[in-house]
């Protein structure tokens, strides 16, 4: 078992910046998911800490040892890759003891090891089939069983599930969930799907052109994400962005107009606010009034956009919502449910207060690191 630590570790290829001087903190047992979109810098992270591509700068320490020299075989970490990497000529079992004979680990141990670890994750009937004689989703499991067996002190893996269908990622979510549960191993996870890293994450790294936007549990990242790019990616859908005007305490663009603010912040910001945090409602009494754009039926609830100024904005109705495109609608918005960003720098604006309920959207008691956007 172990904790990882990351000090100001750099990662250039001559000018190209991939990882730019990250700091962070992963305590024993904790699972953390590096979330980000393609080339933000996940992989070639966790290839550093894996020890597969050298830091050009900073420390790597795995628990208290700093591994920047070791090969990654000294790391005592297993991995786990989107492209399984089984032995096709070995059966299901040979494939997940090998580490164990590659480490020369006393063979007297390995049939029940082997087996423990294939019980796990539900491969004790396939031990005598090839890799070609399985599904997809029990090769992705062969290979969480060949990690396990090693029983190290880290996971890495690379998004693991990204070749199985939607159902079936669904349930090996589920499973990885309470492997880990089970197993109490530190891991790194990385993956672009959002819902991926809210479903598993003890905490989430939002990742953006080799920066950390955002560290924190999935709530914290949810509920208070520290910029415009954190607010757009997490959710689904994700958080409505209004480009507009504070004056007074009075938020403007076109088609939408939102009072009750505090007047603490005045000129250009981006107002946010959740799907699910406003409702539709009459047209005159509300605080965005626009003709809908698009109505979409959700099984559980209609998703009902407008477009308000040069953005699009959606709002959860309930589920026997029924209107055209081009009707008016009304979406009712409190104040104190919207998140406040500085139009420039795409920053959360904090404290301000809304002058009808008196809340804060503080942000003090959450561990932001590198939280300056590009
Ligand atoms: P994906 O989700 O697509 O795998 P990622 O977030 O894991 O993306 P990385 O693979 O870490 O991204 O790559 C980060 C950036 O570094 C990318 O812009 C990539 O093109 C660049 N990069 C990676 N390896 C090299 C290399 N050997 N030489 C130059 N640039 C590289």
């Amino acid at each position: 078992m172990a904790s990882i630590t990351l000090k100001g570790v750099t990662k250039r290829w001559g000018a190209f910046v991939g990882v730019d001087s990250v700091n962070l903190e992963i305590a024993d047992k904790e699972f953390m998911v590096f979330l980000g979109p393609s080339g933000c810098g996940k992989t070639t992270t966790m290839r550093m800490i894996a020890g597969l591509e050298d830091p050009s700068s900073g420390e790597i320490l795995i628990g208290d040892r700093v591994v920047n020299d070791l090969e990654p075989r000294e790391r005592d970490i297993a991995m786990v890759f989107q492209n399984y990497g089984l032995y096709p000529n070995l059966t299901v079992y040979e494939n997940i003891r090998f580490p164990l004979k590659v480490r020369k680990i006393d063979p007297k141990s390995h049939d029940a090891r082997v087996r423990r670890a294939a019980d796990m994750v539900e491969l004790g009937h396939l031990l005598d089939r090839r890799p070609s004689a399985l599904s997809g989703g029990q090769r992705q499991r062969v290979a969480l069983a060949r990690a396990i067996v090693r029983q190290p002190a880290v996971f890495l893996m690379d998004e693991p599930l990204s070749n199985l269908d939607a159902k079936l990622r669904v349930s090996t979510r589920a499973q990885l969930k309470n492997l880990h549960h089970e197993l109490q191993v530190t891991t790194i996870y990385v993956t672009h799907d959002q819902i991926e890293a809210m479903t598993l994450a003890d905490r989430v790294v939002v990742m953006k052109s080799g920066v950390f936007q955002q560290v924190g549990t999935p709530t914290e990242i949810y509920d208070r994400p520290a910029n415009t790019f954190v607010a757009g990616f997490i959710g689904s859908p994700a958080m409505n962005l209004i480009d507009g005007t504070m004056s007074g305490g009075v938020f403007t663009c076109e088609h939408v107009r939102i009072g009750g603010f505090a007047d603490d912040i005045s000129g250009s910001v981006t107002l946010g606010f959740r799907a699910e945090d406003a409702r539709v409602s009459p047209v005159d009494a509300s605080q965005i009034q626009a003709p809908i754009y698009s109505v979409e039926l959700l099984g559980d609830a209609t998703m009902v956009t407008v477009r308000a100024g040069v953005a699009l904005v959606a709002v959860r109705a309930g589920k026997d919502y029924r209107a055209q495109i081009g009707d008016p609608v009304g979406f009712a918005i409190r104040p104190e449910i919207c998140h406040l960003f500085d139009k420039q720098t795409g920053l959360r604006l904090e404290n301000h207060k809304s002058a009808k309920s008196g809340t804060t959207s503080g942000t003090q008691d959450i561990n932001w690191e590198n939280r300056h956007v590009r």
